[in-house]
């Protein structure tokens, strides 16, 4: 007897949804007739509440009506934002690529309108937290790497960073202490409990580097260096992808696509500054990026502001701007003694200064639009 009422009432929540269902798609069809007038009609929902709760009673009291539909008509609403939203991508990738096809695209938000989230030893990247990656810019020592570890982590950094492989500027400059490097790396990180990060300047060292080190790193110089995109789009590890010193958004994410086209979806954008006319900073930290990369890709977008400014002092507020602005996270170089740092030593940030920075961004809030 209760079987057959369950099956009864079972068929009507099947209708329901239904006719939810069919709700949504007249709605969204409203939706393309407003054009660019506002999707939120508040007249329209008062009336439409209005009329529900002045129909004749039932057995449901009019504030359960209420609520049920207010669900209902916000739910719409969404529905109506979520795809007048990716009429505008795909129609802002059409002007893009014109004659052209489009050369991004499993990475754009029209092919998943939802952030991707991924899960790196405990730590979610691109998700509601705001994560900071810490570490020296070059592993230096087994003894500098723990303290750096030891300090970033007891201020909350999430994940460690460390590079071995450098590519700098001159070739008599520090190159790193390479494999060695990528061995201390990988013990602090472990025992610091900490995921890691290090980047990999060629196709030779994927496979060793994958299985030593969490998250790999492809370097702004290497952003192009399409064999090497391919190599990690083999792998499992994320990617943390920096943007190049010269490259557009659209070359940026066409390189994220690379990566995503060969197997890998996991890629972390990181914005790190870029080439201009100003020479008071080492790069222009493009924080505007950050909404633009949102809007356009459901990838995680991190910032680099050490790298993006590239002075000490000016790095504090960058990282309240980026996590502002909607980054996902930041990655910072820290040092136990900045001055002498062997690489980017200008940029190096002392542990108090890394403080400062954690309890600044403590008292922001996230922002967790895209647009
Ligand atoms: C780094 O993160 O150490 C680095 C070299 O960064 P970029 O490639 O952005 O210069
Ligand atoms: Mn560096």
């Amino acid at each position: 007897m209760i079987g057959d009422l369950r099956k009864k009432i079972d068929q009507i929540d099947n209708q329901i949804l239904d006719l939810l269902e069919k709700r949504a798609r007249l709605a969204i069809e409203a939706g393309v007739l407003k054009k660019d007038k506002p999707i939120y009609d508040p007249k329209r929902e008062k009336e439409i509440l209005d009329s529900i709760e002045n129909r004749l009673p039932g057995v449901f009291p009019k504030s359960t009506l209420r609520s049920v539909f207010r669900e209902i008509i916000s739910g719409c609403r969404q529905i109506q934002e979520n795809s007048r939203l990716e009429n505008k991508t795909k129609k802002t990738h059409m002007i893009i690529s014109s004659n052209d096809s489009q050369s991004w695209i499993k990475v754009s938000r029209s092919s998943q309108p939802e952030d991707s989230e991924f899960n790196v030893k405990g730590v979610i990247l691109g998700g509601d937290d705001f994560v900071v990656i810490a570490g020296p810019c070059s592993i230096e020592s087994k003894e500098q790497s723990d303290q750096v570890a030891q300090a970033v982590r007891s201020c909350g950094a999430k994940i460690f960073r460390g590079g071995a492989f450098k590519p700098r500027t001159s070739p008599y400059s520090f190159q790193g202490l390479g494999w060695d490097g990528i061995d201390i790396l990988s013990q602090t990180a472990k025992s610091f409990g900490m995921p890691s990060v290090s980047e990999v300047t060629s196709i030779d060292q994927v496979e060793r580097m994958a299985s030593q080190i969490n998250i790999l790193q492809v370097g702004a110089r290497n952003m192009q260096n399409f064999d090497l995109l391919k190599a990690l789009g083999k792998t499992d590890n994320a990617i943390l992808l920096k943007r190049g010193l010269s490259a557009t958004i659209e070359e940026f994410l066409a390189a994220a696509e690379y990566i995503v086209s060969e197997g890998n979806p996991h890629v972390i954008l990181c914005e790190r500054g870029i080439r201009t006319f100003e020479p008071s900073t080492r790069n222009t930290l493009d924080l505007s990026a950050v909404p633009i990369l949102k809007e356009r890709s459901h990838l995680p977008v991190f910032v680099d502001p050490s790298h993006g400014v590239g002075i000490r002092r000016w790095i504090r507020p960058l990282c309240r701007a980026a996590k502002a602005v909607g980054a996902h996270g930041i990655m910072l170089e820290v040092h136990p003694d900045p001055e002498n740092a062997k690489s980017d030593a200008d940029q190096a940030l002392s542990f108090e200064d890394f403080e400062l920075i954690m309890d600044d961004l403590s008292r922001i809030p996230k922002d967790h639009t895209y647009r």
